[in-house]
C-alpha cells in the first residue's frame, strides 16, 4: 500500500480528512470526550447530525483541550448532509453483524479508510448512546466497524469507541510514515553516511574553523554544538560527506597559503 499524495488535492495530513460523525448524541459531555479522543489522535473534523443539547458548558468540560475542535464541529439536521461530500462512510455497531453488510474491526478499517484520505473525506459515524444506529443508516454507510469487546458487555461508551477507532487510525498513518521513510531511503542513489564518518567530518570542521580563526578554542561557546545540531537535522550520504570533507581541505590549503604569504 502507497500514500498516494500526488492527487491534485490531497491533504499534506490524510487525518485531516478523517471525519467522525456522531447521529442523535444525547450527552453533551460525550461530545466532549470525542472531542479530546479526536485531538489526542490526530484529528479533526467533528460532524454533529442533531445533537441534543449542543453547544454545552458539560462539553467543553470533557473536551479539556480540544476545545478549538467543539468550536469548529459542525452541526447539521441529517446524516445525509454531515457525508454528503464524503468519498466513504463507515458505520460502526456494537452488536456484530446486526445487517448483512461488509464487516471488520478497528484495525482492518484503518487499513480500508487510510489510503481513501488522499482523495476524499471519509466519514466514521457513531450513533446514538442507547440505540446506536438504526439499520436505515447503516445502510447507507459502505463499510461496518465492530470493535470486538467482551461479549458479556460489547456496548463501548461513545467517547471510548471514537478512541479505539481512531488509534487504529493514527497507528497506521504512523506505520505508513514509517515505510514512506524507509522507502525514501531505498531510493537514494548512494549509502547514507555512518556515524563515524560525519565524526570525522566535524573534527575536521573544528580544526578549519580554528584555521581560520572562526573558532578561538580558547573561548569555543556553542558553535560546534550549534553546527553539530544544523548538520543532524539532515541525513548526510557518503558522498555528501566526502564533498564536505574536499571543502574544508581546500580552505585549509588557502588558509595556509594566505598565512605563508
Ligand atoms: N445499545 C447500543 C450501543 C450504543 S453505544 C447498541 O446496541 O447499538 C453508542 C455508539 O458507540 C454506537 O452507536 C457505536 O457508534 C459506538 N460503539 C459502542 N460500542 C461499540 C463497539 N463494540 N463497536 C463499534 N462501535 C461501538
Amino acid at each position: 500500500m502507497s500514500i498516494e499524495n500526488s492527487e491534485p488535492n490531497a491533504p499534506s495530513n490524510p487525518l485531516s480528512n478523517a471525519r467522525i460523525v456522531l447521529v442523535h448524541t444525547t450527552h453533551p459531555g460525550n461530545i466532549g470526550a470525542v472531542a479530546r479522543a479526536m485531538k489526542n489522535m490526530g484529528l479533526q473534523q467533528l460532524y454533529l447530525v442533531k445533537p441534543k443539547a449542543f453547544p454545552h458548558e458539560r462539553a467543553i468540560w470533557r473536551s479539556a483541550s480540544a476545545v478549538d475542535i467543539l468550536d469548529n464541529a459542525v452541526v447539521v439536521e441529517t446524516l445525509e448532509e454531515a457525508v454528503a461530500d464524503c468519498g466513504l462512510v463507515v458505520g460502526t455497531s456494537a452488536r456484530g453483524r446486526r445487517i448483512p453488510w461488509p464487516l471488520v474491526n478497528p484495525r482492518v478499517c484503518a487499513e480500508k479508510v487510510y489510503p481513501e484520505l488522499a482523495q476524499h473525506p471519509v466519514a466514521l459515524v457513531f450513533g446514538r448512546e442507547d440505540r446506536g444506529l438504526t439499520n436505515e443508516e447503516l445502510q447507507a454507510c459502505h463499510l461496518h466497524v465492530n470493535i470486538p469487546a467482551s461479549e458479556d458487555y460489547s456496548s463501548l461508551n461513545l467517547g471510548m469507541a471514537v478512541q479505539v477507532v481512531s488509534y487504529e487510525l493514527r497507528m497506521h498513518h504512523l506505520a505508513m510514515q514509517d515505510q514512506l521513510s524507509t522507502d525514501e531511503m531505498q531510493e537514494w542513489d548512494t549509502r547514507m553516511a555512518r556515524v563515524d564518518e560525519i565524526e570525522r567530518m566535524f573534527v575536521h570542521l573544528e580544526e578549519t574553523l580554528i584555521e581560520m580563526d572562526f573558532l578561538n578554542p580558547a573561548a569555543p561557546k556553542q558553535l560546534m554544538t550549534r553546527l553539530r545540531r544544523l548538520y543532524n537535522r539532515t541525513r548526510m550520504d557518503d558522498l555528501e560527506v566526502q564533498m564536505m570533507r574536499g571543502i574544508l581541505t581546500s580552505t585549509q590549503q588557502w588558509v595556509r597559503k594566505a598565512r605563508d604569504k
